[in-house]
């Protein structure tokens, strides 16, 4: 029979202060992250909920995280999980303590124009200094235009979203509509559910040639299910109620119940880079696919690969178990791309391109979609914002390096409830 222990913890008002923007160092782990900072990671480990431990494997090379510093010593570290919960790390009463709390953020939703002087990146950086806008601008236009050919006295115009940490853009700018005025043409492109649809001025002509950059050898790559039959029992999520410890936490991975001893089969072909045990995961397999992408199989009883072998799509690769920590026999599948977790259906059941090798320029005749004749009454509304958006003053963010202020929620009543057996799906 299981046993409730009810315990109420009152954390009152955390610290909230001046925070500065840091990289996960390369090969740091969290245990090596607290020595350097003097603190005793025994302490800090034995705070940490034998359900969380596993978030410690998800800090990875090069991922953003704040810190704040009094004198040299730490104050507190946040370290996002994912796009809404994050680990601190804090001194209270000249201890330090361990949590996993929700991050604050705001959506800014802004308009930006921005007339060609030098070139799109240059310029919009210059009018934003939002580091990602042309980025993702120039991926949403790359089968046509040529976002290095914009010259001077183009246009190009974007309604956006992004989350904002005091003013530090926060995870990926959200592109709602954009338009692009290039050699006297005009370029209009506006997000539908996942994907972009793309409509231009050009009529005579149902296709258009385009120059564009192609990796010498791109491969393509069909994701499927890891098991034959599919059971979710948890959904991959940023942020979910823990029925167990009674408060929210990411799931950063797909959880698929199935019988003890059941064959786990490689989402697709790729190189194993990691077969071994982690705190909280238990047995894991870990396989980069090329492109940035890598598969994560937990809690398998059995694993059959090795570090540096090549395996093929749907091989099998472990059998189903509850090693780490687990309720009982299931599958947890994570899909990172370059390090940061994405939902597995994203690319399951998908042929991703994956590319490798050196660019190189092909000529490629493309038909256009549609024309901004046709455009639906919504999008024509999007379309004539933008296309005759002028000196509108954007939104400025903050540049990267600068002392942000960061507000920890003050006073959280948590109520956790163990049970005896505590343990939860992870
Ligand atoms: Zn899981």
């Amino acid at each position: 029979m299981k046993i409730l222990i009810i315990l109420t913890f009152l954390i009152a008002s955390l610290l909230s202060g001046e925070f500065k923007l840091k990289k996960w160092k390369s090969g740091e782990t969290f245990s090596g992250y607290l020595t350097r900072h003097h603190i005793d990671s025994t302490k800090i480990y034995n705070q940490i909920e034998p359900d969380d431990i596993k978030f410690l494997s998800e800090i990875e090379s090069g991922a953003p995280f704040f810190e704040s510093e009094k004198n040299a010593t730490l104050k507190q570290t946040l370290i996002p999980l994912g796009e809404e919960m994050q680990i601190s790390v804090f001194k209270k009463d000249g201890e330090y303590k361990f949590d996993i709390i929700p991050i604050k953020y705001k959506t800014i939703k802004d308009k930006v124009s921005i007339k060609i002087e030098n070139s799109c990146f240059l310029d919009i950086k210059k009018a934003t200094n939002n580091p990602n806008l042309a980025t993702y601008l120039k991926k949403i236009f790359k089968d046509y235009v040529d976002f290095t050919k914009l010259k001077k006295g183009d246009i190009v115009s974007v309604d956006y979203m992004q989350k904002s940490i005091d003013g530090i853009p926060w995870g990926e700018p959200k592109i709602i509509a954009a338009y692009v005025k290039h050699n006297s043409q005009d370029y209009f492109a506006v997000l539908k559910g996942e994907d972009y649809h793309l409509y231009t001025s050009t009529e005579k002509s149902k296709k258009v040639t385009v120059i564009k950059k192609v990796a010498s050898s791109s491969v393509y790559k069909a994701f499927s299910y890891p098991l034959d039959k599919i059971r979710i029992t948890s959904p991959f999520s940023y942020k979910r109620w823990h029925p167990i410890l009674h408060r929210y936490r990411p799931h950063l991975g797909i959880d698929f119940g199935a019988k003890w001893g059941t064959p786990i089969h490689a989402i697709a072909s790729g190189k194993v880079i990691y077969a071994g045990w982690m705190r909280g995961y238990g047995r894991v397999t870990k396989i980069a696919h090329g492109g940035g992408l890598v598969s994560l199989y937990a809690h398998q009883s059995k694993q059959l690969v090795h570090v540096g072998q090549m395996v093929k799509a749907r091989q099998v690769i472990g059998r189903i178990g509850s090693t780490g920590r687990s309720t009982g026999p299931h599958l947890h599948l994570g899909v990172y791309k370059y390090g940061k977790p994405i939902n597995p259906k994203l690319i399951i059941h998908k042929i991703v391109k994956i590319k490798s090798g050196s660019n190189h320029n092909v000529k490629i005749v493309k038909n256009i979609k549609s024309s901004i004749k046709n455009l639906p009454y919504k999008e024509k509304k999007l379309y004539n914002t933008l296309s005759k958006l002028e000196e509108k003053t954007p939104y400025i963010w903050k540049d990267l390096n600068s002392t942000i202020n960061i507000k920890v929620k003050e006073k959280k009543d948590a109520s956790r409830i163990k049970l005896s057996s505590s343990k939860g799906a992870t």
